[in-house]
């Protein structure tokens, strides 16, 4: 028997049959030696095709989004190129008006100029998005929860209209983890992360992934970006990403329990005006995020009673948040999302964004209480 807290645990591990080390050593080697015959008795032959380090991380990475394969690369903007790589010039790309706002960047600017057509809609919107797909679309791009206000889309709705319409669905699945939401299951083709985030878990690794649900002629082109064009992660940064998945499942009830404490702390609070988190009964995306998701995540935002200013001020106020971007460390982040995304952001001025780390959850309201009530 298998479930994803066991595959975080045991998928593509096995003590080293030479030494009997129970965890993987890290395989710096470019090349690997062939048979008297020619043949890769071992199954390798060049590091940008094949490692060890990234072969395993690859394992458990389909194994815990139940693919069919997956791709390490080595970031998670990394994955959103080499998904867009994927299509040909001409094709469109039905993307959400909000979402993490380098793919937004990513498809106004370079696979724009090379001539992928985009309509960015508010995919929450169903009738929207049914009404943006052409007979040209080919990839529907979804993130669910999304940045920066946490919002729930439909995946399943999305699969649908992405099939009816002769198109992929692709989900970055970055903040809910595959603990939290499973999207090749509700139907989606491709799931995206920035293993930077939660899989990684510690804020020393950058990198990103994709997971196909099927084989066929788009898994055919990715896996020839990632060898061919040779988008490919380091040994160590693999061996890092799965080191840190080994305590996905411990870290990620800790975060979901310490977000949802934030959350209902804040939503009490009389200078805030309004708290986005999926967990809270009365956020837009609570219905759907309790049957899609299986764990609300850790990250979550709100807005004061204030201008950008303000917003600044309660952040500088902070002392156990650390004012820094990202998110899925160990280490409570407090970010001013509107002062670090791009002319074509949508954030509201006094919006903050909270990862919520494995410190004490009473020194964190404590941390936000002071912080709240400094002025
Ligand atoms: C961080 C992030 C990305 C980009 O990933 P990198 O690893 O920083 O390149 C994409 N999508 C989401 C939701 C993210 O949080």
């Amino acid at each position: 028997m298998t479930d994803p807290y066991t595959d975080c645990v045991h998928a593509g591990m096995h003590p080293d049959p030479a030494t009997g080390a129970v965890m993987p050593a890290l395989h710096l080697a470019t090349t690997f030696e062939r048979g008297a015959d020619g043949s890769y008795p071992r199954g390798y032959s060049y590091s940008r095709e094949a490692n060890p380090n990234r072969l395993a991380l690859e394992q458990t990475l389909a194994q815990l989004e139940g693919g069919v394969a997956a791709f390490a690369l080595p970031s998670g903007m990394a994955a959103a190129n080499t998904m867009f790589a994927a299509l040909d010039p001409g094709d469109h790309v039905v993307a959400p008006s909000q979402c993490y706002y380098g793919i937004g960047e990513l498809l106004r600017g370079p696979w724009s100029r090379w001539g992928l057509e985009v309509s960015f809609v508010d995919l929450c919107d169903l009738a929207a998005v049914r009404a943006a797909t052409q007979a040209n679309t080919r990839l529907i791009w979804a993130e669910s929860p999304a940045n920066p206000l946490l919002r729930i889309c439909d995946l399943a709705a999305l699969a649908e209209i992405a099939h009816a319409a002769d198109a992929l669905l692709a989900v970055d699945n970055s903040a809910a983890t595959p603990l939290g939401q499973q999207p090749l299951a509700l139907g989606a083709d491709v799931v995206m992360h920035s293993t930077t985030k939660y899989l990684a878990g510690h804020c020393d690794a950058l990198g990103g992934a994709l997971v196909v649900g099927h084989e066929g002629a788009v898994s055919d082109r990715l896996r020839e970006q990632q060898k061919v064009a040779g988008i490919v992660p380091s040994p160590f940064d693999c061996w890092l990403i799965r080191r840190g998945i080994l305590t996905l499942g411990a870290r990620m009830e800790m975060h979901a329990r310490h977000a949802q404490a934030v959350a209902e702390f804040l939503n009490q609070h009389p200078r805030v005006t309004a708290v986005h988190y999926p967990g809270l009964q009365n956020d837009p995306g609570h219905a759907l995020a309790s049957r899609q998701m299986k764990s609300f995540g850790g990250l979550l935002s709100f807005q004061i009673d204030g201008d950008a200013d303000a917003a600044l001020r309660v952040a500088a106020r902070t002392q156990r948040f650390t004012r820094a971007t990202s998110f899925g460390g160990p280490e409570s982040l407090i970010e001013h999302r509107a002062s670090i995304e791009g002319p074509h952001a949508v954030v509201p001025p006094s919006l903050l964004r909270l990862s919520v780390g494995l410190e004490s959850i009473e020194c964190l309201i404590a941390d936000l209480a002071q912080a709240l009530e400094g002025e």
